[in-house]
């Protein structure tokens, strides 16, 4: 099942774009499956998983945080992660910039956009980032290295909807590499198991599957 999965989404996906296999809410067993396949990216979403997982397995792989992140959990978080994609907030680089510091690391991270039509969705709104850039903020994060932009479109069967609230954040990505000066702001990471192929045509760098690889969530555990 599983190397099959990955099979497919690897035939269909450039060689361009990255993989992340969003790991979160299964078995450490079922990412060292995907280890041993040759994935060395996951997303995780809470961050005792995390930890938890990171105890157990291969100290190479590459861990993207995904989930909400709150200020106490980044202290748990910044350790582990390559990098994480879900900062929603300047209260949020405040603190990463403190716990990256504290471990003398720089720490990758991507600001997520809210493109989606749920209320309940988090992320910068497109004048906060774009003032943020102009601005020059990040110049506040010595280690924090600004990676991109990361986006989760609104839950829906509706396509057109999809390709649009991509389009948005490929407009912002394209607006901000073009006057930005920080050579790191290279990725965009949108795609999930459902819209992975639209967001391919939206220029992804990053996409995050994690059903289509690992089959349903189960939220009881
Ligand atoms: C859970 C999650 C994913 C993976 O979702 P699937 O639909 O299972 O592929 C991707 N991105 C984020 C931010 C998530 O929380």
């Amino acid at each position: 099942m599983l190397a099959s999965n990955i099979k497919e989404i690897r035939a269909h996906l450039p060689k361009h774009i990255q993989l992340v296999c969003v790991s979160k809410f299964h078995p450490a067993e079922m990412i060292a499956e995907a280890y041993a396949l040759g994935e060395r990216d996951f997303g995780e979403s809470r961050a005792q998983e995390l930890t938890t997982k990171v105890d157990v397995l291969p100290k190479d792989i590459r861990w993207h945080f995904i989930g909400p992140l709150q200020s106490n959990k980044v202290k748990y978080v910044v350790p582990h992660a390559y990098m994480i994609q879900s900062v929603e907030s300047e209260k949020l680089l405040v603190e990463i910039e403190k716990q990256a510091s504290k471990h003398q690391k720089i720490q990758k991270v991507l600001l997520e956009i809210h493109i989606a039509q749920e209320t309940t969705k988090h992320g910068f709104s497109e004048e906060e980032v774009t003032q943020f850039f102009k601005e020059k903020q990040w110049e506040h994060y010595p280690h924090v290295e600004i990676c991109g932009l990361m986006g989760i479109a609104t839950l829906t069967d509706d396509s057109e909807n999809t390709k649009k609230e991509f389009a948005k954040i490929h407009n912002i990505f394209d607006n901000i590499k073009k006057s930005t000066p920080l050579d790191s702001f290279t990725e965009l990471s949108i795609g999930m198991s459902n819209d992975y192929s639209l967001a391919i045509d939206e220029g992804a760098t990053i996409v995050r599957i994690g059903s289509a690889i690992f089959g349903q969530r189960d939220y009881s555990k």
